[in-house]
């Protein structure tokens, strides 16, 4: 029969606040004892927490249980005897090892089971240690999983998951079928609806032996996982599975894929230039209709009376046409300037790194400094306050140059390259009116303008910064990098 050891702690901390007092804990446990007819071979009371272990009656429990003295405790709840992994530990191993062969707790119930003990680990107030721990090693599985190239996730079709290894492996039938999809959509002559009823047929199923439907076969055809990479929470990685298909088909088919959803959307909005304009009168909104073959534009005159007439299409679009003209470079200019481009982030890559040399020397000299101030301090040279006070100012100065330097590390890419972005879409502004697809006209000019009008069969805008300044300048724009004091970025 065991003989127990009966254990009453309350500490003075705010939150134990709601435990029971010491006093009744133990009126309560002698109750209990009598009850199961348990025999108590000692009581101990502490008043100390337990969340860090170092209780010196909680050491003089076990220093009695290690001596054979008694093989058993009594306590109110397991969270009396430990709220710390190391003071719950111990008295774990005491059980494991046999020194305690029974834990009673009138408000718990304990078996020497691995459930029993997990659960106790639990009552002894490390459900946060445990759970903390759990999703930290969790993250870091899935880190190493990623870094390994290793997809974490069920295979998708046409692979499938080795769970031995924790691999992922080729299918080797349904593969074939798979790369079959791309191939084919690949071609331009398969909507998506005709592919999946295809491979229907054929007999794919999905991974839950469904058949396929438009939106898997779509996306099948999105995931770069067969090219053999794959996105997780958003940033790409490379795995270290097989592909199925080459990064070449995958790029094809996409492209596919984006022109198709272009066409069928060219289709549904047949009045391209609806959303785009407001009445240059009254402010409404702009609406189409076709008659006997042509598309108008008119005023919807939703505010009340307005004289405006309607506008072809035709007459619409020559005007845009006109605008796309008047803001594009010429090739002639645009090469000159991206040139011009180059040498200026030539020189300011250089003049930079010059200053940033300088700056990183400054920078070592005050470290120096500090640490010759802190060796005058130690040896008793200066004061402690003529110490504190001149390493402020050291301090200061270093975090001032250290910004600095930033700052003009940053500042190149910083206008050079937006600047050569709108260079680049300038001179392709004529073109795009060379070929007069409407929904590229509309694209540009949404990017490169805004307050789109028309007013007495007129269409107007407002350019945008590097957009306005060519219309205004025609034969040579005066702000090209080098030729004037502007440097800030346009566009
Ligand atoms: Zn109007």
């Amino acid at each position: 029969m065991a003989k127990y050891i009966l254990y009453a702690r309350k500490s003075t901390d705010e939150e134990e606040r709601q435990v029971l007092s010491i006093e009744a804990q133990l009126a309560e446990l002698k109750e209990f004892a009598a009850k199961e007819k348990l025999e108590i071979v000692a009581s101990l009371c502490e008043a100390k927490t337990a969340k860090q272990p170092g209780r010196t009656v909680f050491g003089e429990m076990l220093r009695i249980i290690n001596a054979g003295e008694a093989d058993g405790i009594l306590a109110w709840h397991p969270d009396r005897l430990a709220r710390n992994p190391i003071d719950g530990g111990q008295i774990i191993y005491l059980v494991d090892t046999g020194k305690i062969n029974s834990l009673k707790f009138p408000t718990f119930w304990f078996e020497n089971t691995p459930q029993g003990k997990f659960m106790l680990n639990i009552a002894f107030g490390q459900s946060k240690y445990f759970i903390d721990n759990l999703s930290e090693n969790v993250k870091r599985g899935l880190r190493q999983k990623l870094r390994r190239g290793e997809y974490p996730g069920w295979a998708p079709l046409g692979y499938t998951n080795e769970l031995r290894n924790h691999t992922i492996l080729v299918d080797n039938e349904k593969h074939k079928l798979v790369k079959k999809i791309f191939e084919l959509y690949a071609t331009g002559d398969y909507p998506l609806k005709a592919l999946a009823e295809k491979f229907n047929d054929l007999g794919l199923r999905s991974k839950t032996d469904k058949r396929l439907s438009v939106g898997m076969t779509q996306f099948i055809l999105k995931n770069p996982f067969y090219c053999g990479v794959f996105k997780y929470n958003g940033e790409l990685h490379e795995g270290k599975h097989e592909p199925i298909i080459t990064k070449k088909l995958f790029d094809e088919v996409q492209t596919v894929m984006q022109k198709r959803g272009r066409a069928h959307k060219t289709k549904t909005h047949e009045y391209i230039f609806c959303n785009l304009m407001k009445c240059g009168s009254c402010d409404c909104c702009i609406t189409a209709e076709k008659q006997k073959g042509y598309i108008y534009y008119r005023c919807t005159k939703k505010k009340g009376i307005c004289e405006e007439k309607y506008i072809r299409e035709e007459a619409l679009t020559q005007q845009m046409k006109e605008i796309l003209q008047k803001v594009s470079l010429s090739d002639d200019w645009t090469e000159k300037m991206l040139t011009k481009m180059d040498e200026e982030k030539h020189t300011s890559v250089q003049s930079s790194s010059a200053l940033v040399t300088a700056l990183e020397g400054q920078i070592t000299d005050i470290k120096t400094k500090l640490d010759r101030l802190l060796d005058s301090h130690l040896e008793a040279v200066i004061d402690k306050i003529d110490y504190l006070a001149k390493k402020e100012k050291l301090i200061n100065e270093k975090v001032r140059l250290e910004e600095k330097m930033n700052e003009i590390k940053n500042k190149g890419a910083d206008w050079l390259e937006p600047m050569r972005e709108f260079i680049l879409s300038s001179c392709q502004a004529k073109k795009i009116a060379a070929n007069g697809d409407l929904m590229e006209i509309r694209t540009f000019l949404k990017n490169a303008g805004s307050n789109f009008t028309v007013k007495g069969k007129k269409f107007d805008w407002l350019a945008k910064g590097g957009y306005k300044i060519i219309a205004e300048n025609p034969q040579c724009p005066t702000w090209l990098p080098g030729s004037d004091s502007n440097r800030r970025p346009i566009g």
